[in-house]
């Protein structure tokens, strides 16, 4: 069966770990944006300069910059077989787009899986990450994004009764077990 799953939650829940966990499970390529926009950083290429400042001070990247990466990267060849989308959407204009984006494609996603976990554990996570857009201040800054423009996205999978809300809070194996019974 094919599999779409999106990962919403905020930083520092794990999705990069449980969308890898079922990405090799499944065969199926795991789609981080921001994998994707720190590959382009690092690479220097003309997105990567466009996208660095935003993402050093913990904003979203102008969703300009993002829809077509999607568009394409849902196009290739290896997500005809399934995907895990993992940092997108993250707002509401980015989950309307890809609800239309998939119409076009004769897709849809099965489930949104909302990773969750205090704040404080979060915060704890980030700051050991060591990542460089880790530091304190854009860590809140990232926080406080998430529950402006990303916590408003789950609502928009609620309607559509296709989200699942699992607490992230927990050592990686529980919660990958966690996921395989709310999407079971
Ligand atoms: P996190 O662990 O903080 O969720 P990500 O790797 O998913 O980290 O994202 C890191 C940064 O990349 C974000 O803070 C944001 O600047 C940018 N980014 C990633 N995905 C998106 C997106 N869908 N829309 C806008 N910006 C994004």
């Amino acid at each position: 069966m094919i599999k779409r799953l999106i990962f919403l939650g905020p930083p520092g829940a794990g999705k990069g770990t449980q969308a890898k966990v079922l990405a090799d499970q499944w065969q199926i390529p795991h789609i981080s944006t921001g994998d994707i926009l720190r590959q382009a950083t690092k690479d220097k290429t003309p997105l990567g300069q466009k996208v660095e400042s935003f993402m050093s001070g913990g904003e979203l990247v102008p969703d300009d910059l993002i829809l077509d990466l999607i568009r394409e990267r849902l196009q290739e060849e290896d997500a005809r077989k399934g995907w895990i989308l993992d940092g997108f959407p993250r707002n509401v204009h980015q989950a309307e787009f890809l609800e239309e984006l998939l119409a076009e494609l004769h897709q849809h996603a099965d489930y949104a899986i909302s990773l969750e976990a205090p704040d404080d554990v979060l915060v704890d996570r980030l700051l050991h990450r060591g990542r460089n857009d880790d530091a304190e201040a854009t860590v809140r800054r990232r926080l406080q994004v998430y529950q402006e423009q990303t916590a408003p996205v789950k609502a928009f999978y609620q309607q559509h009764n296709r989200l699942k809300v699992v607490n992230g809070d927990r050592p990686p194996e529980v919660v990958s077990g966690a996921i395989a019974q709310a999407i079971a």
